[in-house]
């Protein structure tokens, strides 16, 4: 590195930014130089490869001096620079600061936040004193200990993508300073690597009380293949990341244990800490660390005299929280899925996404009903894709979403609606579709076949429950979600409201110039793309949580009609609503 100052520059030599913002260099170099007068040297190297990087001293109000250093990223002015202190990792402030590297955060994270026209120095003046000192405009949020760390583990050699050891906020561990823990991991070994990933199964007090389990559900990986392993753990004082230099000395903090030899795939033995740390804005709680060390069984063997022996490699795995609370705390308005029991006829390209978004959201157990099979042709408008090929539907849309999102149960239930009984008397509807009413606190109808709505509705309105039935018109001009309550409009009310002109039908009823079949297809298909039926989808998640969550607001059924086309041209979609009540021709309510 070669430090020169700011009358040293040659010209010529520019950051790349210079050249679409021509002149910023000087005058960003001059408005410094106002305060760091000689102390403002630039790393000539760097500037050569087009960087500007530089370091200075800052002068303080309280006369002393700040020790600083800048990067200018290659997209300045349109981002701000990055600013780091210098010094002795254990001065820097805990907040507003990386304690490995001594980035600072001098603005909150939205990059609206810097302004083009200000400058290194006028960042500096506004906002140094604030970041060093924990006052000013801040980001409301807390900056857990897990996220330096985390952010620390690519820095081992070990370590690959997609390892994690999972936690619960909910757990506390109360004045208890010491214990052991259960964990429940699998190990995968890519070379000299390892990708580790395990949960926190029960952590014990010292005496061997229980003092936290785990609730969550088991991620995929875990639930077949799975070792456990028990690893004392300690409470620490705050314990930073070091900076890569200093981390030979950290080692020295950590107490592993808990070794553990695996057939076939390395031993590993854990140094569990925890300790109190800021985990949103002003609320305290605690936070495991958990740097694991791997190798052959020998490798941790002390090594006799004159012998040369290896020593276990280590890394950090990140600490990712999964209890119920940290999976849901983002979107709290869809609570309300999580104790409830949907049921989806039809897999297809609308009612599949309905599925998938009930999973996302948290429903907890889903019932899905269908007789079709995932075909290639399939996979232009449905969510998956040739990875479902050749699997029921039902079964695919089980499999995806009991991996992805392994607090969900699905039902897949493989049946035709609306078919003659077998020989026997199994397996019709007879049989397989009073349970399913029965269990389900609303219900989907996603067959876009009115003959099965008609059905499902008269099913829904014996059993007391509502029923959203959602389809777009052959053409996906339009469509229509439609909620049906038990005591009020149904299926054929809503014809007979279109034919006394009550409610304006959708856009393109009617037609069926847009059908086609595709070879190999028993039927003739609609040629919608699946980014118009999303809407319909997502509508009818919409109006199922509202309907849910409210249940007293939605007596009468209401339909929902979707515009996507004027007649000449494609418009933004746009929602009618208009309210469904019985029809005296229809007389499903006397
Ligand atoms: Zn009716």
């Amino acid at each position: 590195m070669t430090w020169i100052g700011y009358g040293d520059l040659k010209t010529g030599m520019l950051p790349h930014w210079e050249h679409t913002c021509v002149g910023r260099l000087d005058f960003e170099l001059r408005d410094l130089a106002f305060f760091a007068r000689d102390s403002l040297r630039i790393d000539e190297d760097q500037l050569k490869q087009g960087v500007l990087s530089i370091k200075f001293e800052w002068p303080l109000a309280s006369g002393e001096v700040c020790q600083l250093r800048a990067v200018f990223p290659d997209s300045y002015p349109f981002v701000r620079p990055q600013v780091a202190l210098r010094g002795n990792p254990e001065t820097f402030p805990h907040k507003h600061c990386s304690p490995t590297d001594g980035n600072l955060c001098l603005l909150g994270r939205d990059t609206g936040l810097w302004s083009i026209e200000w400058t290194l120095a006028k960042l500096l003046e506004k906002q140094l004193a604030n970041a060093l000192n924990g006052t000013g405009m801040e980001d409301p949020q807390g900056e857990p200990m897990e996220f330096w760390w985390n952010a620390f583990a690519p820095a081992f050699d070990g370590y690959v993508d997609g390892s994690f050891m999972l936690i619960d906020t909910a757990w506390n561990v109360g004045a208890e300073t010491e214990g052991t823990l259960r964990a429940s991991y699998s190990l995968q070994k890519m070379d000299d690597k390892i990708r580790f990933q395990g949960v926190v199964e029960e952590i014990k007090a010292k005496d061997g009380s229980v003092l936290a389990a785990r609730k969550f559900p088991l991620p995929p990986g875990l639930q077949l293949k799975k070792v456990t392993g028990i690893f004392p753990w300690r409470r620490v004082g705050r314990f930073a990341p070091p900076s890569p230099e200093g981390w030979r000395k950290a080692q020295g903090q950590l107490t592993f244990g808990g070794h553990v030899i695996n057939s076939g795939s390395p031993a590993i033995s854990m140094s569990v800490t925890v300790q109190s740390t800021e985990l949103s804005h002003r609320v305290d709680g605690d936070t495991w660390l958990f740097p694991l060390r791997y190798g052959p069984a020998k490798s941790f063997r002390a090594v006799k005299q004159g012998q040369r022996g290896t020593s276990p490699s280590m890394i950090i795995v990140p600490t990712l929280r999964a209890g119920a609370t940290d999976i849901g705390a983002r979107v709290p308005s869809v609570g309300i899925l999580k104790d409830k029991v949907i049921a989806i006829f039809g897999m297809g390209a609308i009612g599949a996404p309905v599925a998938i978004e009930f999973a996302r959201n948290g429903c907890s157990h889903l019932t899905v009903i269908d007789h079709d099979i995932v075909e290639p042709g399939n996979s232009i408008r449905w969510p998956l894709g040739a990875t479902a090929w050749g699997m029921r539907k039902t079964t695919a849309v089980k499999h995806h979403v009991e991996s992805e999102y392994p607090s969900v149960e699905v039902e897949a239930i493989h049946h035709t609606v609306g078919i003659a009984t077998a020989a026997d008397g199994n397996g019709g509807d007879h049989s397989v579709l009073p349970p399913i009413f029965g269990k389900a606190d609303i219900v989907i109808d996603a067959t876009a076949s009115s003959g099965i709505s008609r059905l499902l509705a008269d099913h829904c309105k014996s059993a007391g429950k509502p029923m959203i039935s959602l389809f777009g018109t052959l053409s996906l001009k339009g469509g229509v979600v439609a909620a049906y309550q038990p005591k009020s409009g149904c299926p054929t009310c809503r014809e007979f409201a279109y034919a006394k002109g009550l409610i304006e039908k959708a856009p393109g009823s009617g037609e069926i110039s847009a059908l086609n079949q595709p070879a190999g297809c028993a039927e003739l298909t609609f040629t919608g793309a699946s980014f118009d039926l999303h809407e319909l989808s997502l509508e009818a998640v919409r109006l199922t949580v509202d309907i849910l969550s409210q249940p007293a607001e939605f007596k009468e059924s209401l339909v929902h009609t979707l515009t996507l086309h004027d007649g000449i041209k494609r418009v933004p979609p746009s929602w009618r609503v208009d309210g469904l009540p019985p029809m005296k021709e229809c007389g499903c309510n006397q």
